[in-house]
């Protein structure tokens, strides 16, 4: 069995008492009321010096109680808080019960004819087969049914064996029957203790599997969240924080058609550091990244309006996309940048161009056509940078593109 779970006694017990405490109180009355009125139907006429009508209402009595009993500790899940105190109680009305009848056929039966005695011991023993079905799940309950109806009259019957014809024989089957009952009463139990074993069972995998479908969809959502923030991690150049190249491209389609359809200007500003290999090959790599920082922070710090992105396009390379920005207003901001980065007084004993870091910027600025691709503008602003380096590094070229 792949799954395995240990249902307690307790629990067991419980399940059990459920059904008997919701069967046995309607089979139990019910039989034990066809019972006694059969019973008063024989006596009526055989046993008069008794109130027949004062012993019936005496016995449905009886089974009332026990019924009321059975119906009140169900209500009150009694047999769920404390099964083994309600089943010693419904152990005991059996005992009762049974006793009842018993007393009944042992005492009248001295002043009844044959025919009469044999009927009413009939009438008890049908009552004890019919009820089985419903009162034996809870075994105990039925055994001592047995135990106080049919072997008190079965030892009674052999004791008087002399008495009447059939007494020996009557003895002897009530003994068989009994015997035979409590068999039955075995098989029966256990066969209801593995139907409600397995469906405790039941529940309670399908409880555990419940808590793992809860557990699964809990880490499903983590890993949701986990890979959203790998994806916009994936988006983020590591060392500057800007974004990188593939986070930026949606940013490249998305401004190009926007500026296609209101008809505005879009600029671009290709940046890179001058003689950067030189910088990194004398204060070593790690001073080098500190520059890319520096400068990523100087670029950071011109993207102020809606839409204007700082992109990190690769080694000592950046980009500023500058939605609605005029020829005028990209070339305003590329010569910010120059000065703000030399600003920064960045020594470079390297360098060919100046003492300090300084960077070479290609820039363009156009209304693109419908037909304009993003890529044409950054080729024009590559070709721009690199007319800027030519120039000799630490200027700014206009690219004389137009879309
Ligand atoms: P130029 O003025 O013509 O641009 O010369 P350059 O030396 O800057 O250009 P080149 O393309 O020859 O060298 C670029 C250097 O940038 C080489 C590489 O080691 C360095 N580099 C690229 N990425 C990084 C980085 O992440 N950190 C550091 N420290 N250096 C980097
Ligand atoms: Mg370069
Ligand atoms: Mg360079």
């Amino acid at each position: 069995m792949l799954y395995q779970r240990k249902i307690s006694r307790g629990d067991a017990l419980s399940a059990k008492l459920a059904f008997q405490l919701q069967n046995a109180r309607y089979v139990m009355a019910g039989a034990q009321t066809l019972g006694v009125l059969s019973a008063m139907f024989l006596l009526w006429f055989q046993y008069s010096p008794l109130p027949i009508p004062a012993w019936g209402i005496g016995m449905l009595l009886l089974s009332f109680l026990q019924s009321i009993h059975m119906g009140y500790a169900l209500e009150k899940q009694r047999h769920i808080q404390n099964p083994g105190g309600v089943l010693r109680e419904i152990m005991l009305s059996s005992l009762v019960g049974g006793l009842a009848w018993a007393a009944t056929v042992i005492w009248m039966g001295q002043q009844l004819s044959d025919d009469v005695l044999y009927a009413l011991i009939m009438v008890m023993v049908i009552m004890t087969v019919t009820t089985v079905a419903a009162t034996a799940v809870v075994r105990e309950f039925y055994l001592i049914w047995i135990c106080a109806t049919l072997i008190p009259v079965a030892s009674y019957l052999g004791w008087q064996h002399d008495v009447r014809p059939f007494n020996l024989t009557f003895a002897m089957i009530l003994t068989g029957l009994a015997m035979l009952m409590a068999l039955l009463t075995e098989g029966i139990s256990r066969s209801f203790s593995q139907m409600v074993e397995s469906g405790l069972e039941r529940e309670a995998m399908a409880k555990d599997l419940s808590g793992v479908s809860d557990t699964l969809r809990a880490k499903n959502l983590q890993l949701q969240e986990a890979r959203k923030q790998l994806a916009d991690l994936a988006k983020l150049d590591e060392l500057t924080g800007l974004r990188n190249r593939r986070g930026a491209d949606k940013a490249f389609e998305l401004e190009v058609s926007r500026a296609q359809r209101a008809g505005t200007s879009l600029g671009v500003i290709m940046i890179d550091v001058d003689y950067f290999k030189a910088y990194n090959d004398t204060y070593g790599h790690p001073a080098g990244d500190d520059v890319l920082k520096q400068i990523a922070g100087v670029l950071r710090s011109v993207t102020s309006r809606a839409g204007e992105l700082a992109i990190r396009m690769g080694g000592e390379e950046f980009l500023l996309l500058l939605p609605g920005t005029s020829q005028a207003e990209a070339m305003a901001s590329a010569e910010k940048i120059r000065a703000r980065i030399t600003d920064l007084q960045i020594e470079h004993s390297a360098s060919g161009v100046a003492n300090v870091v300084t960077v070479s910027q290609g820039v363009v600025a156009s209304i693109p056509s419908m037909s304009t691709e993003f890529k044409q503008l950054l080729e024009a602003a590559d070709q721009a940078l690199y007319a800027s380096k030519e120039g000799g590094r630490n200027g700014v070229t206009l690219s004389a593109f137009r879309a």
